[in-house]
């Protein structure tokens, strides 16, 4: 009993500590990409079962989840392989493993600007991991919040808004995961996490505005996400479901496959196609 006590103790410790600096540590000097200016380019990074999304603009890196750990080299040598430097701002979307596992050895590789995470924890181990990673370095966790999108400044022509967690308590962790759109020129993407359709709904009560040319399907393209009302409002060309090829849980379920089709929505999966790389010019969008 005694050992089953000491987890939850270290974990509030651990929280109080990085939670109170809730931090506006100033804005580092950002390292260059080798990308041409004009463009925005989104990386869905085959990491199997799990998400790990890198945005990039000419100056800017911005990583969304980082996949499972059974996953973790593959995801640091494609990092390595686009000549990634530094992370300038990082979002864990919500402490389930497909999406933190790979986070301590990215935290660990990585010199990063800015941390967030949602206000909530996890007993496990893994999200254990991570918090121990980012006190050796001595990173703040930023709570994710909405209307915080300002704070991601990815330069020029682009926007990052954030509508989500609107709630400050759920029982499904997934509803945690901060939905956020990046816009560039004319050319917008929705990042969903594992939103299920809770979540949904209380972004579109809010009436923001998540029209997105390209979506990234919430939860793996599980059927708890993606409602219809929630798809026609982001009413998307493209669409893209991060899942693991042959996973337990048979993402992406195929109510949600019908739902994109109805819509008449272009597909991409990273268990068909790997990793999709998705550009923007500012004004029209090429997938590769
Ligand atoms: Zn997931």
């Amino acid at each position: 009993m005694k050992k089953l006590f000491k987890l939850p103790i270290l974990l509030i410790l651990l929280l109080s500590l990085f939670i109170a600096g809730c931090s506006n540590s100033k804005t580092d000097i950002s390292t260059s990409n080798n990308l041409t200016s004009g463009k925005l380019v989104v990386h869905y990074i085959d990491v199997g079962q799990g998400d790990s999304i890198l945005i990039q603009t000419k100056d800017k890196n911005f990583l969304i989840d980082a996949g499972p750990k059974e996953n973790e080299d593959k995801l640091l040598s494609y990092l390595k392989k686009i000549n990634i430097k530094r992370l300038d701002y990082v979002v864990a979307t919500h402490p389930h493993e497909d999406h933190i596992g790979g986070m301590t050895n990215i935290i660990k590789t990585y010199d990063i600007g800015k941390f967030y995470a949602p206000k909530v924890t996890n007993t496990t181990k893994t999200f254990q991991n991570m918090l121990l990673a980012l006190k050796d370095k001595n990173k703040n966790i930023n709570v994710i919040k909405p209307g915080m999108g300002d704070d991601i400044d990815l330069g020029e022509n682009t926007k990052v808004e954030v509508f989500s967690p609107n709630s400050s308590k759920y029982d499904d962790l997934n509803n945690y995961s901060p939905i956020i759109k990046v816009t560039y020129g004319k050319n917008s993407f929705l990042f969903t996490g594992d939103a299920e359709k809770l979540e949904e709904s209380e972004v579109l009560q809010k009436k923001y505005d998540i029209k997105a040319d390209v979506l990234k399907v919430g939860h793996h393209g599980s059927s708890s996400s993606t409602g219809k009302d929630f798809l026609s409002k982001v009413s998307p060309s493209i669409a893209v479901i991060s899942c693991g090829k042959g996973n337990d849980y048979g993402h992406p379920h195929k109510e949600t496959l019908k739902t994109l089709e109805d819509a008449k929505v272009k597909v991409y999966r990273t268990d068909i196609s790997g990793t999709i790389v998705i550009t923007s010019d500012g004004n029209n969008i090429a997938v590769k």
